[in-house]
């Protein structure tokens, strides 16, 4: 990717660096948040689909555990000499410009959310998350969270290689964020609990493929108008998109695949909508709810 001209975002909350000791399940500093809650919007890596049903943002995630984590604290950032915070943080920045002009075009206002930095687990609005759970977006606090080792884990075991299969990831947790400000995660959370585990997975791949979209819409705009995209790039971007198909993940881990437990989609319909936002650059494209011909 090209982003040498990209302004950096001054929304990224780097919680890196010192660390102290956090239990989990207690009433103790965390106010008794319950442990382990993982969050709709992660990429699904290596998490049992279970461990992901019923939570959408909420609390009602496994029974809390005695046991403690590793957690960040607000600790010296290292800005402006680390590469990867700089390319997080313009990422966030482009995607900041283009959603800013694809909310305007159709009257809202684009709040932007933050992106927050955390190595082991991290507190959020939606309880305590351990890195396992993949980059994750927290509607209740409209913050995006990262362990940049996801990155390193997403090269070396997933093989999705280069800098727009890191772009797309954060793209896809900034496109939860959009559906979030467009009402969309409280009426998916609402209708979560008439339904069955099974069709509450199905509106997950909804919830997840749309994101996907809104990420290939942001590469759209950011290129047409700052040409970021270099050779190679797209091929890079959709293996990426790809590589975290449920089926793929699934074959990986279990050796069989059971659609039913989707909740992300598969490969095939992960990259469809990945690009059909790439293509179209069109909000209305993205629309995953409607029936499709
Ligand atoms: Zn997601």
């Amino acid at each position: 990717m090209r982003l040498d001209d990209e302004r950096e975002s001054g929304n990224v909350e780097d919680l890196r660096g010192s660390r102290r000791r956090l239990p989990i399940g207690g009433r103790g500093a965390v106010g008794g948040i319950v442990a382990i809650v993982i969050i709709i919007g992660g990429l699904l890596l290596g998490v049992d689909p279970q461990v992901l049903l019923g939570i959408v943002g909420g609390v009602d995630g496994p029974a809390p555990q005695q046991q403690s984590a590793q957690m960040t604290s607000p600790g010296t950032g290292g800005e402006g000499t680390d590469p990867q915070r700089r390319f997080v943080a313009q990422i966030l920045g482009s995607t900041e410009d283009v959603w800013s002009e694809q909310m305007q075009a159709i009257g809202r206002r684009y709040v932007a959310p933050k992106l927050v930095l955390f190595t082991g687990a991290v507190g959020s609005g939606c309880g305590v998350a351990q890195s396992a759970v993949g980059p994750f977006y927290c509607p209740n606090d409209q913050k995006v969270y990262l362990d940049l080792d996801f990155f390193r884990e997403l090269q070396d075991r997933l093989g999705a290689k280069g800098d727009f299969a890191r772009a797309y990831v954060i793209a896809h947790e900034v496109g939860h964020h959009v559906q979030n400000l467009l009402g969309l995660m409280s009426n998916v959370q609402a209708a979560r609990q008439q339904l069955s585990p099974s069709d509450r997975n199905a509106l997950s791949v909804l919830v997840e493929l749309q994101a996907d979209c809104h990420a290939g819409l942001w590469a759209n705009h950011a290129n047409r108008e700052k040409h970021i995209l270099e050779q190679g790039d797209i091929e890079q971007g959709l293996n990426a998109v790809a590589a975290v198909g449920d089926d793929r993940l699934q074959r990986a881990a279990r050796g069989t695949v059971a659609p039913d437990k989707f909740t992300h989609g598969s490969s095939a319909q992960r990259v469809a909508w990945f690009s059909r936002g790439l293509q179209t650059g069109s909000m209305d494209q993205c629309n995953t709810f409607k029936k499709q011909q």
